[in-house]
């Protein structure tokens, strides 16, 4: 069994291995060569943590696993992140335990693939503005993915906290791009492309804010309950999604189709638009939003490129198990 170690992550798969990876596993999803078993996510009743799996394979890339972890929010006071996750690949020819991988960077960046990958197949064309709703952990990812998608001239954002807004503005200009603290209102009007990654659980993004042809990739939502997204914007755009029925069950989507201006059948598989069944974004005017709720496909796809970079770079963990 290789073992890779979450410090070694960063030094192994970068966004453009993880682009790839995504990128591939959606089609693949789209082409019925891979797909994702029920999700599980459990509160455990201990520490007041959420636990789960999220698991599936991969025909194509002959990736077979798990992804495991959850939300420990007591970790920040032990110098521990709040997320921990690590993935378990099998071998799916014989069912032996493949490689343990740390996953909690792998999520970052398999996250911020996603919503680049949509980026990539719906953004308007010439699109100049980006705006970013959120501020935590995620956001960093998200922004530096979505830059390398198009060429944004300028970021816009908005925060819940707008003491937190300074992390955006260091992102950006990182990037090397300038930064502007909107309103909602101003950021809708003015963004070609607007990312939310936040935990909110009431729409923050309303149908009013939203002008002309954008795309809107929703990140955050991805349990129950959560909506970052009022359901009539969802409902008036084109919506694309990792995976309907995670979508309509713990995704953006469940909350438009759950009071019915959605049906499921409208949805769209990304991976449709990859593999040109698809045409993606028919005008420039259209609002297209990309529900990424975050598949267990996802994780494998990137764990395994992680697990095969360990073993050509040499920094595989080799143990027999
Ligand atoms: P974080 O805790 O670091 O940041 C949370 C963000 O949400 C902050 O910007 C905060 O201001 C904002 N927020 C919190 N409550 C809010 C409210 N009531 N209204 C508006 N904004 C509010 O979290 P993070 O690690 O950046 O993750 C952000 C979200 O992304 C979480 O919901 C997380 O579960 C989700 N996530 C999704 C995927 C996926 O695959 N789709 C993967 C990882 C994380």
């Amino acid at each position: 069994m290789i073992i890779v170690p979450e410090k070694e992550i960063a030094d192994l798969i970068d966004r453009k291995a993880s682009f790839d990876a995504v990128e591939s596993v959606f089609a693949a999803m789209a082409q019925k060569d891979a797909y994702n078993f029920p999700v599980i996510r459990e509160s455990i009743g201990y520490a007041d943590a959420l636990y789960g799996f999220k698991s599936g394979f991969d025909k194509a890339g002959l990736a077979l696993g798990l992804k495991s972890g959850g939300y420990w929010p007591g970790n920040m006071a032990k110098g521990l992140t709040n997320h921990q996750s690590t993935v378990i690949l099998f071998d799916p020819d014989t069912g032996k335990v493949k490689a343990l991988v740390g996953g909690n960077l792998l999520t970052a960046l398999r996250t911020a693939a996603a919503s680049a990958v949509s980026i990539k197949y719906l953004a308007p064309k010439g699109a100049k503005v980006l705006g970013m709703i959120g501020a935590g952990h995620q956001s960093a990812f998200q922004m530096r993915a979505a830059a390398e998608q198009c060429n944004f001239e300028k970021v816009i954002g908005w925060n819940h906290n707008p003491e937190n807004l300074h992390k955006l503005e260091k992102i950006a200009h990182e990037i090397g791009l300038p930064f502007e603290a909107v309103g909602l209102e101003q950021l809708g009007e003015h963004a070609d492309v607007i990312i939310t990654i936040t935990s909110s659980f009431d729409p923050i993004l309303l149908d009013a804010h939203v002008t002309g042809g954008t795309h809107i990739a929703c990140m955050g939502t991805d349990t129950k309950g959560k909506q970052e997204v009022e359901s009539a914007l969802v409902a008036r755009a084109t919506v694309f999604t990792d995976e309907i029925a995670q979508s309509i069950t713990i995704g953006e989507c469940q909350h438009a189709v759950g009071d019915g201006s959605l049906k499921e059948s409208d949805i769209i598989e990304l991976g449709s638009v990859i593999t040109a069944k698809h045409v993606g974004r028919s005008f420039d005017d259209e609002i297209t939003l990309f529900d990424g709720t975050g598949v267990g496909l996802q994780d494998l796809a990137v764990a395994s490129a992680a697990v095969d970079l360990a073993i050509k770079k040499g920094v595989a963990i080799d143990v027999d198990f």
